[in-house]
């Protein structure tokens, strides 16, 4: 392929053809990374073809889930994959800090629906709308989320709330499999296909946890009760009966192994649905004890045996039909009579004749029925029956799991309906049911894509605005006002007038003519017409239409069952006097009839008004084939089912807008710090500073001037973005990059804190150190003052010791002095030959005596005096006779100062040497070790004696 188109390429130039090639290879390269886009708005282009390729990719790998803007896809793996529901990932994507960025799963949707909860955002409470076919796995994933949410919404801090919570959740979740057993049943499409629609509210307290559940139900199919088209099945239930009662139940509710029911087709098909006893626990769980359990499982069986019951033509209007002669047949109504606690006659009575009330007076006729009548009104007995237990279960179910009004305050809705369906033929309950996906279509298309243009447009954005289906024309078909399709349908019904399913045609065609969404089967051989739904085109047939509109209980049915002995039919059909006017319109009594259809539109509009309260959400469950096997991928099933949920429309709007929106205020305080990228500026021509004030930011700011905001924050940011009149429009990649930015800038602004702390932190250390260093020298100079004081304290204590010695030896030595003295003066006084010194000699020897030490201080001055003068002055002062050398020497050093040493003789032989002279360097002078230093007071003494010689 690739050579020919390279072949053909090369006729116009080798540039051309390599360009091809090229995009060639990455077109075929593009399978590979086709699975892993998690969004269908990313594809390129967003075609059906390339969204298809996709999907198939993501089948194949065994990925299920995918984005399509604001919806989720989710194709039926029609095989068990544990681990993607499995309660660790439950918790995994509850924990995420951003769930949205984690794979594709209907717990990202739960979780986002959980936290808009918390949020508090208005509105707070949340819907998510699951829709498809039937079979896509609408109740699969609506069984999913509410485990989810069991899971999740079930955190309470004490231990006795937290069983309070976990009694809720395990009551919401055991209303599942009573709902499905009563209300499911296995048709062509899907084994366990829901015959009802069903709206649960999740009610949540302020601390968003589960405090209850409320159950609303839509338009059950009863008809299948009594009638299934071929190769389908009734309800779950009969089969859960008939194949799992107890030995002595089978008895009591007379249902003997291998018995034929004819409501009962293909008993011999083993469904995962039919386990009745998961059916009784979940009943037990929710109050509905034994007793009752066996008396709703009685009455079914008494449904069986009634449809057993067959007429046959009596030939003769005025006779009853007779019963099919046939022993099992009378052996029927007799065991459904006794189940239901009916009388037998009565109740075979009431089967086969009419009473007609007419007349002024309302006199009453009876009237035998038809044969088909008969069956009609023992089809119809059922019906009443079924749809009363339906209702009366939904109640107790109720009453079970919904929390008091003042113990919740949010809720998320979970609505799970019937998809879009097309049979080759289609009755009323086709067109209720289309009719409520019409609705639900046009819910999204208003929410979603009109809603998302119109907003564009109101915000001023330049936008090409896409074209869509907007089923409008088909809603004004089907429910407008003051002709439609319901609106015939009723007034045939109010009219109460014999017409034939032709005639409807007829009128229908002549009133609705130019619709554009009405179509005409000119081939088919019945009278039908055909609504062109945004799905696709259906053909209802008209014949039954009215009959199945009005819905006609004949009064008499009811009164016999209000007479029923059964403990339940008392409660299902309690006598009530209103209920009959209601029922009997009759004659001139004309109330307003309630038809099928006016109910159904009724309910869908309170449906509607909820769903209009609420942020929805929107899962498109996709059946990947109708087998119902696993890994096969039908392209055109799937690409219809696309076209039918308007996913392609989405994608389109999706990837081509805006899908994120924020006010701007929202967007300016949260991302005015991204300013902080911007290099430091002047500030801009802008007005108001961002970041102070913003609180009084107004919300309908100027645009061109929050542009000028806006591209201060953006200014280097590449993403497309939008400012209109009040809120900023984005695509996802810009938030991506907006976010990114954000987290730099609180990464920058972390650093800084942390810098400054760590400079704070730094200072205080250093101040704290100086300090510690003051303090430790004030204490250290403290402790050396007092040392040196103790030091001083010591030396003058020495001083004064010394001085006191000395003092003390100056006495002593003056004291020896005196004595000798003494001793002399009293010898001298006493020898002839000596004189007594005249008193001015005595005051001058004193005075000498006293003197002395200043004169050898004098002498060993350093300077001055040298050698002999030194001698002199030394024998001067010591008044030492110079000429005298015998008697004493006076060696004193020459080259040093100070005396060396005094050597004398005293009297007699002794002799004295004296070197520690306190004017002697004694360290400078080797000289004679001392012997002593007493008797120098001997050398004064001899001085003064030959002073006196
Ligand atoms: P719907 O409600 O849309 O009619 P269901 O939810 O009943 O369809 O799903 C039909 C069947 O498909 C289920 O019975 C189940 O066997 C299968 N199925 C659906 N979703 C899943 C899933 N996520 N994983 C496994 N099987 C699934
Ligand atoms: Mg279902």
């Amino acid at each position: 392929m690739l050579q020919q188109i390279n072949g053909h390429g090369s006729g116009s130039d080798a540039h051309g053809g390599e360009t091809l090639r090229e995009d060639l290879q990455e077109f075929l390269g593009g399978e590979a990374p086709l699975q892993q886009l998690d969004d269908l708005t990313k594809v390129n282009p967003v075609t059906l073809e390339t969204v298809l390729r996709c999907l198939q990719a993501r089948y194949t790998a065994d990925t299920f889930y995918t984005n399509a803007g604001c919806t989720l896809v989710a194709l039926n793996p029609f095989k068990p994959v544990p681990q993607l529901y499995s309660p660790e990932l439950m918790r995994e994507y509850h924990a995420a800090s951003q769930p949205q960025t984690l794979r594709p799963h209907i717990f990202t949707v739960g979780e986002q629906t959980y936290r808009n909860v918390r949020s508090l955002i208005e509105p707070v409470n949340q819907s998510i709308v699951v829709s498809g076919e039937s079979g896509a796995g609408k109740t699969w994933t609506s069984r999913c989320l509410m485990k989810f949410y069991a899971v999740v919404a079930a955190s309470p801090t004490s231990w006795e709330s937290h069983k309070v919570a976990e009694r809720i959740e395990q009551r919401i979740l055991n209303s599942n499999p009573i709902m499905e057993a009563f209300g499911n049943a296995c048709t062509l499409r899907n084994n366990n296909s829901s015959r009802f629609g069903k709206f649960i509210q999740l009610q949540l307290n302020g601390a968003q946890q589960m405090t209850g559940a409320a159950v609303q139900t839509y338009l059950l199919e009863k008809t299948r009760v009594a009638c299934q088209a071929p190769s389908e099945r009734n309800f779950h239930i009969f089969y859960q009966i008939y194949k799992g009662a107890r030995a002595e139940e089978r008895v009591q509710w007379r249902l003997p192994e291998g018995a034929a029911f004819s409501w009962l087709p293909h008993p011999e098909r083993t469904l995962e649905e039919d386990c009745f006893e998961v059916t009784r626990e979940a009943m037990l769980h929710l109050g509905i004890d034994a007793p009752t359990q066996n008396n709703i499982f009685q009455a079914l069986a008494g449904l069986l045996h009634l449809g057993n019951t067959r007429f046959a033509d009596s030939g003769n209007e005025a006779q009853p039909c007779p019963l099919v002669n046939d022993a099992q047949c009378e052996g029927s109504v007799r065991t459904s009579a006794l189940l239901l606690g009916l009388p037998e006659d009565h109740l075979l009575e009431t089967l086969r004749i009419r009473t007609i009330r007419a007349g002024r007076d309302q006199q009453v006729f009876r009237k035998p029925c038809s044969q088909a009548e008969c069956d009609t009104r023992r089809d119809c007995l059922a019906k009443l029956v079924y749809a009363r237990l339906f209702d009366w279960l939904v109640s107790v179910i109720n009453s079970s799991i919904c929390a008091t009004p003042d113990s919740w305050t949010t809720f998320i809705g979970l609505l799970d309906v019937y998809g879009f369906e097309s049979f080759p033929n289609n009755s009323l309950e086709q067109l209720c049911i289309n009719y409520a996906n019409e609705k639900l279509q046009q819910h999204f298309v208003a929410h979603y894509l009109r809603a998302q243009q119109e907003e564009y447009a109101v915000e001023g954005l330049a936008w090409s605005f896409v074209s869509y289906q907007d089923n409008q024309p088909c809603l004004d078909l089907i429910e407008g006002s003051p002709v439609s399709i319901c609106s015939l349908l009723n007034e045939e019904c109010r009219l109460n007038r014999p017409s034939s399913a032709a005639q409807l045609q007829t009128r229908i065609e002549s009133a609705l003519t130019g619709r554009p969404r009405l179509g005409r089967d000119r081939l088919s051989p019945e009278p039908s017409f055909i609504v062109l739904h945004y799905a696709g085109p259906v053909r209802y047939r008209t014949a039954g239409l009215v009959e199945k509109n009005k819905d006609p209980v004949p009064p008499e049915l009811t009164r016999l069952l209000q007479q029923s002995q059964d403990p339940l039919l008392k409660v299902l059909f309690p006598a009530d006097p209103e209920e009959k006017s209601q029922e009997e319109p009759s004659g001139q009594n004309r109330a307003p009839v309630l038809t099928v259809v006016s109910k159904f539109k009724a309910s869908l509009e309170q449906l509607l008004q909820v769903l209009h309260g609420t942020t929805p959400h929107y899962i498109r469950c996709i059946k990947p084939n109708s087998q119902a096997q696993a890994q096969i991928f039908h392209r055109e099933e799937v690409l219809s089912q696309l076209e039918a949920c308007g996913l392609v429309e989405t994608i389109h709007i999706s990837a081509a807008g805006f899908p994120i929106r924020v006010s701007h205020r929202n967007f300016l305080e949260r991302y005015k710090l991204l300013r902080r990228l911007r290099p430091a500026t002047t500030p801009g021509p802008h007005g108001p500073c961002l970041d102070g004030g913003h609180s009084e930011w107004p919300p309908c700011a100027e645009p061109a001037m929050l542009q000028g905001l806006l591209q201060d924050i953006l200014h280097a940011l590449p993403a497309p973005l939008h400012c209109g009149r009040t809120k900023v429009f984005m695509t996802d990649s810009t938030l991506e990059l907006l976010e990114r930015r954000r987290a730099q800038v609180l990464e920058q602004c972390a650093r800084h804190i942390q810098r400054g702390w760590r400079r704070h932190r730094c200072r205080t250390q250093a101040r704290q150190r100086r300090a510690a260093v003051l303090i430790q020298a004030a204490v250290r100079s403290w402790l050396t003052r007092k040392h040196v004081q103790r030091l001083h304290a010591a030396a003058t204590v020495i001083k004064r010791a010394w001085r006191e010695w000395r003092i003390r030896m100056a006495f002593l030595a003056s004291e020896e002095l005196d004595g000798v003295e003494e001793k002399h003066s009293s010898q001298t006084s006493c020898s002839p030959s000596s004189s007594p010194l005249p008193p001015a000699q005595t005051r001058l020897q004193g005075a000498i005596t006293r003197l002395w030490p200043l004169g050898l201080a004098l002498a060993n001055a350093a300077v001055g005096m040298h050698g002999f003068q030194r001698k002199l002055v030394v024998f001067a002062c010591l008044q030492l006779p110079v000429g005298s050398p015998r008697s004493c020497a006076v060696q004193t050093a020459q080259e040093q100062a100070g005396v060396l040493s005094i050597r004398a003789l005293p009297q007699g032989s002794i002799r004295f040497h004296c070197r520690k002279s306190p004017l002697r360097y004694a360290d400078t002078c080797p000289g004679p070790s001392p012997d002593s230093v007493t008797g120098f007071n001997q050398i004064l003494l001899e001085r003064h004696r030959l002073g006196h010689v």
